[in-house]
């Protein structure tokens, strides 16, 4: 580690104004990615600037039928609240499968989701869900918000201040989980909601990505069996020492069967 400077804001505008000022100081929600690379010496920011001091950025609501979640709301928040539980219970499962207790206690949803990591879990969910991701400025689209490995389209500056999930009729998820972080090495998110059926992949590619061809078979017959045979190409899938692009692309179709079946 080296120094850098902290700061503790109470409100978006102030901590909005903290990296106005400094563009190498960075926020940080609950540290299991930033402190890692920090250490790591990945990152060098000049500050940081804790968000945790904000309420605005906590919290879980339900307005009509849309769920609003807190960028500082934590995993293990998600996992446990009861309005998240009856509306988007694929969500509370998949929250609640995130690492350990440790990283459920520490990690949040919006710093997951500013992180973008491919194998990360919730942008599967956000995307599945068609979620607007709030931030100080504007309301970004899922469809715009994930922009490839470790991308989004937050600015500098930009904080992600809430998510906004709409209830769907259906959604489930599956993934198989490395066995010692539980990240995806393939996982899959349906929803049938207002934006019609969406799938949504996370772990298996360089970042979260839709599978047209199971959205169709999908919308016209909702079963595990519509899925069952149409398979993604191996091309441009991640491989590494946990998996082989050509097995993670079998995954898919094996974690979308099961994701169906998941939400009944
Ligand atoms: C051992 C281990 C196992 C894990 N397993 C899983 C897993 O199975 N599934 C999974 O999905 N994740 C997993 N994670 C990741 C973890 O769940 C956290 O979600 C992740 O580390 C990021 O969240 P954080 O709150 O810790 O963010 P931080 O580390 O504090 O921040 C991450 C990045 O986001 C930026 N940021 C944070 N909040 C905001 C904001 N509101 N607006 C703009 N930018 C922001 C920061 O500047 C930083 O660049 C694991 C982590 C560890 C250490």
């Amino acid at each position: 580690m080296y120094d850098f400077a902290y700061h503790k804001p109470t409100s978006i505008a102030d901590a909005v104004k903290l990296l106005q000022a400094d563009p190498e100081a960075k926020p940080i929600a609950g540290g299991h990615t930033l402190i890692p690379a920090l250490k790591h010496r990945l990152n060098r920011p000049s500050a940081l600037v804790d968000l945790s001091g904000i309420a605005e950025l906590k919290g879980i609501r339900r307005e009509g039928d849309t769920i609003v979640i807190g960028a500082m709301t934590r995993h293990v928040e998600v996992a446990t609240n009861p309005e998240v539980a009856a509306a988007i219970p694929a969500l509370s499962r998949m929250a609640g499968s995130i690492g350990d207790t440790q990283v459920r206690n520490r990690g949040t949803m919006g710093g997951s989701l500013a992180n973008n990591d491919p194998a990360a879990d919730y942008p599967a969910a956000v995307l599945a869900l068609g979620g607007t991701l709030v931030t100080n400025a504007r309301q970004i689209a899922a469809d715009d918000f994930f922009q490839g490995m470790f991308t989004t389209a937050l600015e500098p500056a930009e904080l992600l201040v809430a998510i906004r999930l709409p209830v769907p009729l259906k959604c489930g998820y599956a993934k198989m989980k490395n066995p010692a972080s539980r990240y995806s090495m393939a996982g899959v998110f349906v929803a049938k909601g207002p934006a019609g059926v969406r799938v949504a992949v996370n772990g298996a590619g360089p970042g979260v990505f839709r599978v047209a061809a199971m959205e169709q078979a999908l919308a016209a017959n909702w079963s595990p069996d519509a899925v069952a045979g149409i398979s993604i190409p191996a091309d441009g899938l991640n491989s590494d020492i946990h998996a082989s692009a050509e097995y993670r692309a079998h995954l898919v179709t094996v974690m979308a069967k099961r994701a169906v079946a998941d939400a009944g």
